[in-house]
């Protein structure tokens, strides 16, 4: 299966067991890739199901086979709130965050941050998100957000998660010692919310509204990492924590 082209679908193209190939799929699958009728390629919906499919006749059209059954996902959602650095790096914080199991991007306007997104930046971004989750063998496709104030950003998270404001200064405790005190999964919540700063750091009023929001500062090490690295770095660490040892992986 993983030598498989992987195409995603909207729910407009499935009327099961038939899948309607967009123009775009119709020229990537059969101009691009040379496929030929009676090949077959992963539909995906990016809700988690995925169906091994096989391309008709005229290559407009494939039909579904069978589901595959995967689980590619992290055990519990997480949330990236990360304040939008300069230039492009918000597209390598979208592509591998995606990459390390990402369910929500919150692009952060934060005190210092220097970008004002266009609306065309947030499709690019949904569009990287979309490659590098088929890239990545995953079943979900992250959302991302309109980009909020950070303020704004606060409000949404709920008693069901937990909460953590990676912060570059200060003397906090890192951010594994916090996850491995954690008694997961029984401990009740549903999801982890992560937030990093911009180039220029959070300033003391963005840290003290998330403490006050119940977000529990924390380290990523002795080094000052780049806003790019942080948010990977961070996710990293949750993936090591919390995805369990025995849970089957990706399929071949
Ligand atoms: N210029 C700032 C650092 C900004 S680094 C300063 O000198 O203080 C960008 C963001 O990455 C920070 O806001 C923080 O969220 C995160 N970050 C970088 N290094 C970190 C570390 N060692 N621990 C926790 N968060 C870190």
């Amino acid at each position: 299966l993983s030598q498989l082209q992987r195409i995603t679908i909207t729910p407009t193209q499935l009327t099961y067991p038939q899948i309607a190939l967009t123009p775009e799929q119709q020229h990537y699958l059969g101009r691009v890739l040379r496929l030929r009728p009676g090949d077959r390629v992963i539909a995906m919906d990016g809700q988690g199901h995925w169906w091994l499919s096989e391309l008709d006749a005229e290559l407009k059209q494939a039909h579904i086979l069978e589901a595959v059954a995967i689980q590619t996902e992290l055990p519990i959602s997480v949330t990236l709130l990360v304040a939008m650095p300069k230039g492009s790096g918000m597209d390598d914080i979208v592509r591998q965050a995606t990459e390390l199991g990402v369910t929500d991007i919150v692009p952060i306007i934060s005190d210092r941050t220097l970008l004002n997104p266009s609306p065309q930046k947030l499709d690019r971004w949904r569009r990287i998100a979309q490659e590098a989750a088929e890239q990545a063998e995953r079943q979900l496709i992250p959302t991302i957000a309109t980009p909020m104030k950070f303020a704004d950003a606060l409000i949404h998270w709920q008693s069901n998660s937990i909460a953590y404001l990676c912060e570059a200064r200060g003397t906090y405790p890192d951010l594994l010692s916090c996850l491995s005190k954690l008694n997961w999964p029984s401990e009740g919540f549903s999801s982890v919310v992560l937030a990093t700063g911009p180039e220029g750091g959070w300033t003391e009023a963005e840290v003290q509204l998330a403490i006050a929001a119940g977000f529990q500062p924390v380290s990523l090490g002795q080094r000052v990492l780049r806003a790019v690295t942080a948010p990977l770095c961070a996710l990293a660490i949750v993936t090591s924590a919390l995805e369990p040892m025995q849970q089957p992986g990706k399929t071949d």
